[in-house]
Parts: structure tokens; sequence; C-alpha cells
């Protein structure tokens, strides 16, 4: 039996990924999950798991309103450039502006982790550059994937947590 056809398992080239999400412009919890309802009909994208949504300090430009930020799980076919290209396209179906280099959005969708994979390009980095300083990824990803590795530090999410030395505000709100 040829390798990918194993019987009953599941499709072998698909990889477990992990996308942060966040809002701060309009309703950030539904803007949230109208995005993820996006998402999760792209062709050969399968939303798993869903976080707890946060109610969070905004990072950089401190003038603006807090976030709603979440993490979600999925599964895909596609691949990591794929998967990102059709995120942008989510971002701007949904009216994303970008005026102000980390200023308000109504959504932004970022690739935290793809499987075990390591990317360096100009426009994809992966996993992403800043989720390990950030208590607004961490605190929402270890709710549902504290195991996983981040496949750079080789470390796990919740030892990336202990390690944190971000102290902005995160507060669960589900
Ligand atoms: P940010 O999320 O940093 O506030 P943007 O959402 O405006 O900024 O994204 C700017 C660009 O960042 C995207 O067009 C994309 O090409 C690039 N980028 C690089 N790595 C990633 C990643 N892991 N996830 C999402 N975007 C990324
Ligand atoms: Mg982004």
């Amino acid at each position: 039996m040829a390798i990918g056809k194993v019987k009953g398992c599941c499709n072998l080239r698909e990889t477990v990924c992990y996308i942060s999400i966040g809002s701060n412009q309009g309703d950030g919890r539904q803007n949230c999950r109208n995005a993820l309802t996006l998402l999760d009909k792209v062709p050969g994208v399968n939303v798993l798991t869903i976080s707890p949504c946060y109610r969070t300090e905004p990072v950089g430009i401190t003038e603006q309103d807090w976030f709603i930020n979440a993490v979600v799980e999925l599964k895909t076919s596609l691949s990591a450039r794929a998967l990102l290209r059709e995120m942008l396209n989510i971002e701007n179906i949904m009216g994303r502006i970008r005026e102000l280099k980390g200023g308000p959005r109504i959504i932004d969708l970022d690739i935290l982790l793809y499987g075990q994979e390591v990317i360096a390009e100009d426009d994809l980095i992966v996993p992403h550059p800043e989720m390990h300083n950030r208590r607004f990824v961490l605190e929402p990803l270890n709710q549902i994937a504290s195991f996983a590795i981040h496949p750079a530090f080789g470390i796990s999410i919740r030892g990336l947590l202990e390690r944190l030395s971000d102290n902005r505000i995160v507060e669960k709100i589900t």
C-alpha cells in the first residue's frame, strides 16, 4: 500500500495550523466570528478548535481601543502561502483598510504555527516572529494547545508562557 493511502487514516497531506484573530473596530467579537465562518468555508480549510475570546490591551500604538483576540486550530491541505492568501482575502472582504502600521483594524488574521514548518520569506514568516513575546497570543493558545511546540525554539506554548515578560492586560471574556 502506498504511503498516504493508509486505510482508515486521515489525509496525511493535511497540516494542523494555529491562527490568531483580532479586531478593535466595530463589534470585535462579531468580526472575529464572521472571519471564522469565512475561513471555515475556504476549500481545504477545516476549523477544529476555537479558544475563548480575550479583551486585550493594544500593543505598540496604545492610543486605540482594546482588542478582541482569540486563536484557532485548523487543519488544511493548503500550503502556508495559499493559506495566507486566503486570510488576506478575508481581511479585504471584511473591509480592512491599512492606514497605520499597528493601528486599528476591523480584522487581523495571522499564521502563528504551520505544522512544524519554519518559513523565513519577505512576506511570510512562520512561526509568527512576535508570537512568543505576546500575552494576547500565548494565553488563548495555551488554552487549546499548551502542548504544541514552537519549532524554532523547541519549547511548548506552556513553556513560552512561563518565560513571558509581557505585562499587558489580557482578560478572558468567554
Ligand atoms: P500585522 O499583522 O503585523 O499588524 P498586517 O496584518 O498588515 O500586519 O500584515 C502585513 C503583512 O505581514 C502581510 O501582508 C503578510 O505578507 C505579512 N506576514 C508575514 N508573516 C506573516 C504571518 N505569519 N501571518 C500573517 N501575515 C504575515
Ligand atoms: Mg496581520
